[in-house]
């Protein structure tokens, strides 16, 4: 099959949905690969690298997209790109089915198929594919570089001939994916490191990272997230006020607060009050990676960065996967490089869109005319 990547048109993306490394193992499944010229520039990727990697350099979105069988892209399609697709052709990329449901109507239309990698069931199996994890752990990595950029002292501890300074500490609320990725930045870098999740299962897991768990002062045990598939539910108002104190405790004496909670489905629970935010230090920095939903920081504007009266500086930013557009590449396009090798179970150019494979049926939101979001839950753990 013929496997094309155009440029991202999303304002501001950086990412590219196929490198050159990821196009010489497409071709080893027996496919032939495909890039809009200049689409992989800004991670890093020159025309010349996918030349050499025997991919076919192609000028202009229209020409790419009437060339391949296969469109890989990061973003959801825009209006424009979908127009371009055909029938009979698939889209790989992110879709958020759930939160678009216009798009998925207008991908129907096309009579394309659509194979959305945020809907890839996360069972041990689909690991690989799991492009969500892979973006969360880099978007916590980052989060805690960008703190850093924000941030006026050191992370780790010194004594040094000019005076001795203090580690600062840091606050990550959320240990899912991407909190526990800003954990290991962060004790890396030497700064003292607290972690709360609603998870109680997740202590064990922050711990061994060499942070302390946040534990609360509250009778019942924390919401046990078991019954939801290992994701949180949301919390009674007793539990919610628990945590909420906890927080006012800490905030006066945190410098970086990072937070990453999330609720599927929801939005944001909010969980770092303006009050909180009042409390805090000057030069202290919060980074708030649920700002696409909403925010877990009363203050968080979206894909802003804010400084309040009394000196907080407070980012919202939603791109920060792009901002680290090589590493991302390189990840989001081996999680597609292993969606297209299940696509191909004999290596031999041809794709079998088996739907009753979980993961291929999982991630399918559109096939043959027709809207196959949401899924059946999946038969396999
Ligand atoms: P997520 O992005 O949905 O949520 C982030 C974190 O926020 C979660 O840990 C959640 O418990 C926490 N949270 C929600 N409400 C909160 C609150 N009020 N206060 C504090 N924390 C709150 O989660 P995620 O990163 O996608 O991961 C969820 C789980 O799924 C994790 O256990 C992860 O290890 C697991 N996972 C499994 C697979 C797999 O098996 N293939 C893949 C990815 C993730």
């Amino acid at each position: 099959m013929k496997i094309g990547a155009p440029e991202e048109i999303y304002s501001g993306e950086s990412r590219v949905a196929m490198t050159p490394d990821s196009a010489l193992q497409l071709q080893k499944l027996g496919h032939e690969c495909f890039i809009q010229s200049g689409a992989g520039i800004k991670a890093g990727f020159t025309d010349a690298a996918y030349t050499a990697a025997g991919v076919t350099v192609i000028e202009g979105a229209e020409a790419l997209f009437d060339a391949v069988d296969f469109v890989v892209k990061v973003r959801p399609p825009e209006e424009a790109e979908l127009s371009r697709l055909k029938a009979g052709q698939t889209l790989i990329s992110f879709f958020y089915p759930a939160q678009s449901p216009e798009m998925l109507e207008k991908a129907k239309a096309t009579g394309a198929n659509v194979i959305a990698m945020d809907m890839v069931p996360r069972i041990s199996r689909a690991q690989k594919m799991d492009a969500l994890s892979s973006m969360a752990n880099i978007a916590g990595y980052r989060a805690v570089i960008e703190a850093g950029n924000n941030f006026g002292r050191f992370f780790t501890g010194q004594v040094t001939a000019a005076g001795k300074v203090p580690p600062a500490k840091v606050l990550i609320v959320g240990a899912g994916v991407a909190g526990l990725a800003a954990i290991g930045a962060s004790t890396s870098l030497g700064a003292i490191t607290m972690a709360f999740d609603v998870r109680p299962e997740v202590a064990e897991q922050i711990e061994s990272m060499g942070a302390s768990f946040v534990y609360l002062d509250f009778e019942e045990a924390q919401t046990d997230g078991a019954a939801t598939g290992g994701y949180a539910a949301p919390s009674s108002p007793e539990f919610r006020e628990a945590q909420l104190k906890k927080f006012r405790e800490l905030a006066p004496e945190v410098d970086i607060v990072i937070t990453t909670a999330l609720i599927p489905g929801r939005d944001a629970p909010v969980l770092w009050t303006k009050d909180m935010v009042e409390m805090m230090k000057r030069g202290s920095v919060i980074v708030d990676l649920a700002a696409e939903r909403g925010g877990n920081c009363e203050l968080t504007v979206k894909d802003e960065r804010i400084v309040t009266e009394n000196g907080v500086t407070i980012l919202g930013y939603t791109d920060l996967p792009s901002r680290m557009a090589t590493q991302s590449s390189t990840l989001y396009s081996t999680n597609i490089r292993h969606m297209l090798a299940d696509l191909t179970p004999e290596k031999d150019g041809v794709i079998n869109h088996n739907m009753e494979d979980d993961v291929i049926r999982g991630a399918t939101v559109v096939h043959q005319g027709e809207i196959t979001f949401p899924p059946p839950p999946p038969k396999v753990k």
